[in-house]
């Protein structure tokens, strides 16, 4: 037995499924998830000191690799000063200023813990900013596990295959409506339907969560102008887009401007931060300049706040990291396809930048439906020998690989030769 193995059978005696977020599990793939000790650049260590390449990176944040030196000082400089003071800081307001300068769309912004509290709160001031009840989200979008969120829900809870969480009441159910994703003529007939009763839509610009879908072109405009004509408030969740598709997000990339924003991963490089912002007439309404209440014993943490700021300001600072990110993202798409070819697999690669996901499928993946015709056992064999090749993927078809510039040409080709090998040992039964 391994430690990993030892540490998972303690590990399910006193924590539900013996993790602290689904997906760690490995359910959808098999086996017992790594415990893991410690990670450093590209790479990340198991209890049982194998290394493996990281193309999780803790579900996004650690886009600069693991430990980056400025992170790390920051924090070790923060620590000094204790660790929680529940009043403001200097560098809240630094941060607030920072995400205002770099998301197009931010006017102001209120820090929270989890990009679940964000999305959580945006629609809560949506509501009382529109006086309506009803939010629209895409089916295979997933926006933390709030309630109003887990209706058809993807990420952890298409893999779990439960997008519909008991312990959600219908009346909260019935107030989330769906479409799917990159259909406008089905947005526009639950508008139609639903005359002066929706708050607010909410989405992944690109999806990450059925693993990367892009919208298609026209889709993220056609919202707008909706939303826009029927006073919905437009809400984009950036939490995986945030900081990675450009310094400032998907709606940077595509030039299109939404009401609010949440945002998380990045953002917090590494410690647990999400934010959420936009419009100041919207955002005026969050108490105490407003009446909608939302509040944090641990919000704009210090030691957060620092990690956070030395995060975004590298970024800021260096654009050079975007296009490495698209290189890295070509790079893999490119190389992944040839392998397709060359061994005459019909799967469908999606990208755009460092979100990636090769599906197994020989379908156009576009939305939930398409996504949900790969063939998850196969992936599951796929991921155990990509494991064996010391690559450490998401435990999951259904999500987007997560690269940090950490990265080098030379793992790239490591990567790309150890999928071309693994696609072969997970055709092989
Ligand atoms: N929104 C999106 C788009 C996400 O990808 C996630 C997490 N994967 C969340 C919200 C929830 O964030 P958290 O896990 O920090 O609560």
């Amino acid at each position: 037995m391994t430690i990993s193995e030892q540490l998972f059978e303690q590990a399910k005696t006193v924590i539900p499924g013996g993790v602290n977020s689904p997906v760690r599990a490995f359910r959808a793939v098999g086996g017992h998830p790594l415990f893991i000790k410690s990670a450093k650049g590209p790479y990340i260590y198991d209890e049982d000191d194998r290394q493996y390449i990281e193309l999780i990176n803790s579900w996004g944040p650690m886009v600069l690799g693991h430990a980056f030196e400025p992170v790390e000082k920051a924090v070790r400089d923060a620590i000094g000063h204790s660790f929680s003071f529940g009043a403001p800081t200097r560098k809240e307001v630094e941060m607030a200023e920072l995400i205002v300068s770099m998301v197009p769309s931010v006017e102001k912004v209120r820090m929270v813990n989890s990009g679940t509290e964000a999305t959580m709160a945006a629609i809560r001031v949506a509501r009382g900013f529109t006086g309506r009840d009803k939010i629209i989200k895409f089916e295979g979008c997933y926006h933390g596990h709030g309630d109003s969120f887990l209706i058809a829900a993807g990420s952890g809870a298409m893999t779990m295959g439960t997008p519909d969480s008991p312990g959600v009441t219908k009346a909260t159910a019935l107030d989330t409506l769906t479409a799917p994703y990159n259909d406008l003529a089905a947005v526009e007939a639950l508008i139609e339907n639903n005359t002066n009763q929706i708050a607010a839509l909410i989405l992944e610009p690109v999806v990450g969560n059925m693993g990367c879908v892009l919208p298609e072109p026209g889709f993220l405009e056609g919202l707008r102008e909706l939303c826009t004509k029927h006073e919905i408030v437009l809400i984009f969740d950036e939490v995986m887009t945030g900081f990675r598709l450009a310094p400032g997000g998907a709606q940077q990339r595509f030039g299109i401007t939404p009401d609010l924003t949440t945002m998380g991963k990045i953002i917090g490089g590494g410690m647990p931060v999400g934010a959420y912002g936009g419009r100041a007439d919207i955002m005026n309404m969050v108490s105490p300049a407003g009446p909608v209440y939302q509040a944090g014993t641990l919000s704009g943490n210090p030691i957060a706040m620092s990690a956070g700021l030395a995060m975004l300001h590298y970024l800021n600072d260096h654009p050079e990291v975007y296009t490495r990110l698209d290189e890295i993202g070509n790079k893999l798409a490119t190389g992944f396809q040839a392998s397709l070819t060359k061994l005459g697999l019909p799967y469908t690669i999606n990208q755009i930048g460092s979100m990636f996901t090769q599906f197994m499928t020989d379908k156009t993946v576009t939305d939930f439906e398409t996504a949900k015709t790969c063939d998850v056992p196969r992936f599951g064999r796929y991921f155990h020998a990509m494991l064996k090749r010391g690559v450490y993927l998401a435990p999951s078809q259904f999500e987007s690989l997560f690269v940090s510039v950490a990265l080098t040409d030379e793992l790239i080709e490591q990567v790309i030769q150890a999928n071309e090998e693994s696609l072969i040992e997970a055709a092989e039964m």
